[in-house]
């Protein structure tokens, strides 16, 4: 028995490209693919928050990268903001990790684990 997403996915290559998402073929706004995507990525997580300071290939202090919040994207969103505001500071979220811009490590673990989450920090 074929199953829905080969069903759907049949529908893709008949239907002009461009209206549709080119993963499920579900007419863009119908398409649940970062949803599903974002499911995937939460069922990943540990459970542990880890905190870590990367400046490779970047100026200056580099950033503070935090990945594996257990939050959807939208969650994430409203902690990134709150976080930025506590570090008086810049930041972005991509693909579930959030960055803060320059060195804020221990500020950002108290306010982590003040939240309730279990956070590590690792590397340099
Ligand atoms: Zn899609």
């Amino acid at each position: 028995m074929a199953s829905l997403r080969d069903q759907l996915g049949g529908l893709v290559y008949s239907t002009e490209s461009g209206q549709h998402c080119p993963d499920c073929g579900e007419a863009k706004g119908q398409c649940r693919c970062d949803e599903l995507s974002e499911a995937e990525r939460l069922a990943t997580l540990d459970g542990v928050v880890r905190i870590r300071r990367e400046t490779k290939g970047r100026k200056g202090k580099g950033v503070t990268t935090i990945r594996g919040v257990p939050l959807t994207s939208a969650e994430l969103k409203v902690l990134a903001k709150r976080l930025k505001q506590r570090c008086g500071t810049g930041g972005a979220i991509k693909e579930g990790v959030i960055e803060i811009q320059g060195d804020h490590r221990e500020v950002l673990r108290q306010a982590l684990e003040a939240e309730g989450y279990k956070v590590k920090l690792s590397g340099g």
